[in-house]
């Protein structure tokens, strides 16, 4: 199992990708004709955050993308099923996690997965 200590480090990786990402956020809102001016933390705090307009406008795909799979990770943190391969169950090694911290599979199945999916991509390819 990962350490107190490393999953500390972990999720102080994930706080800090998240302020980056809602910091970039503050700026545009900030500079933008966005009426309503609330605070970005209350905002960020809202449940549906995902339907906040603001949110909408402003956050580009891979941002909102980053900021769901920090929410995931985070999740899986208090469910403590965080640095578990969701495929074969083996551990994640730590330096991967700190490197990747939103693997969700070992070395070992990503690289299977992702053959796998190069393959359907060119027998795909083949056909067309
Ligand atoms: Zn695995």
């Amino acid at each position: 199992m990962l350490r107190v200590k490393e999953l500390k480090t972990i999720k102080e990786i994930l706080s800090k990708m998240e302020k980056d990402i809602l910091g970039d956020l503050q700026e545009r809102i900030k500079s933008s004709n966005v009426d309503e001016q609330r605070d970005i933390g209350d905002m960020f705090d809202d449940a549906d955050i995902e339907q906040s307009r603001e949110f909408n406008l402003l956050l580009s795909s891979r941002e909102r993308q980053k900021l769901q799979q920090i929410k995931a990770a985070l999740k899986r943190m208090d469910a403590k099923e965080y640095g578990l391969c969701e495929d074969c169950g083996e551990e994640i090694p730590v330096g991967r996690l700190k490197a990747m911290p939103f693997a969700t599979m070992c070395v070992k199945c990503k690289s299977l997965q992702e053959s796998l999916e190069g393959q359907v991509a060119a027998t795909a390819e083949e056909k067309a």
